[in-house]
């Protein structure tokens, strides 16, 4: 067994509130005419098919024989997932009902004590997606709204602490994406106060633009910065985040990234070949898999 357990990405829209320059949330939509997520029926049956083929225990999963995980979760991401909340809700509470462990990856943006109360019980983990704790660094970046709303700090420290309230086994993992914007930034004393069990430190990935990306020496400065913090750091550079990760864009596909190159590679539909033949047509390295789950809470920033 390389794995306790299979994550699988499940990216339910490609909308945003925020307009993050590297954002890598960008699909060809195919003949698609619309997401799944809008449509309920769909978004069931995608549940039942992927918690199907990747249960454990399903020799005629290609990864099953070198992987063996004890359990399946499907991750919620985005795009902002949240922008659907009722319609993402649902999809946690289909895929709880069928045994399937849950998270969720946001950008904290749309979380209300309302919200988190409906939500925190059913999830495992929630993940954020935070790049700074300076409103200029987070403008630049692009991580603010078309009301130039950019995330409150002191309200995201109140909403955690209310998660965790609800459900105290709810872990905490936040994804920051290091570019050049904010390699010089001390992210100690936020990530002190938000405590998680996980941080996900990743290096601008230049898929889908080059923008704001950054050089070696610069990433390693930021990691080096944040070595002593006690929050499970786990750094990610670029050539781990390809053909690592088990994920499913808003139109139903597996999708890979491609090594060397822009943009992705995609499956049929799921819902039209099924699991098993679409998932034969896209790449996992079980060994890069195997070595980037070993001890961490495997999923994809927001
Ligand atoms: S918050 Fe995430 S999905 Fe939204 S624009 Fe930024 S990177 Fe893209």
């Amino acid at each position: 067994m390389c794995v306790r357990e299979l994550v699988i990405n499940w990216h339910v829209t490609e909308v945003c509130n925020y307009g993050c320059r590297y954002c890598y949330a960008k699909w060809e939509d195919g003949d698609s005419t619309q997401e799944l997520i809008h449509d309920g029926s769909a978004i069931k049956a995608l549940v039942e098919e992927v918690g199907r083929f990747f249960k454990p225990g399903n020799s005629d999963n290609p990864l099953w024989p070198s992987m063996h995980w004890e359990l399946l979760r499907l991750n919620l991401a985005g795009g902002e997932p949240l922008l659907y909340a009722e319609k993402s809700l649902g999809v946690i509470l289909h895929a709880r009902r069928l045994g399937l462990e849950t998270s969720i990856i946001s950008n904290g943006s749309r979380l209300t004590p309302a919200l988190m109360q409906a939500l925190a019980p059913h999830l495992a983990i929630l993940g954020l997606s935070l790049d700074s704790s300076q409103e200029k660094t987070n403008l630049g970046i692009g991580r603010v709204d078309r009301q130039l709303r950019t995330l409150s700090m002191p309200e995201l420290v109140d909403m955690i602490a209310l998660g965790r309230q609800i459900n105290p086994r709810l872990r905490l993992k936040i994804n920051t994406v290091v570019n050049t914007l904010n390699w010089q930034e001390d992210m100690g004393k936020l990530i002190g106060r938000l405590a998680p069990e996980k941080w996900k430190i990743l290096r601008m990935l230049p898929k889908i633009t080059d923008d704001l990306a950054l050089s070696d020496a610069q990433f390693d400065t930021f990691v080096q910065r944040h070595a002593d913090l006690d929050h499970g750091v786990r750094v990610e550079d670029n050539a781990d985040m390809t053909e690592s990760y088990l994920m499913i864009d808003p139109y139903g596909r597996f999708f890979q990234n491609i090594p060397g190159e822009k943009g992705y590679r995609y499956s049929d539909s799921i819902l039209d070949v099924g699991a098993a033949r679409a998932f034969s047509q896209v790449n996992v390295s079980t060994r890069k898999f195997c070595s980037r789950y070993a001890g961490e809470l495997g999923e994809l920033q927001a």
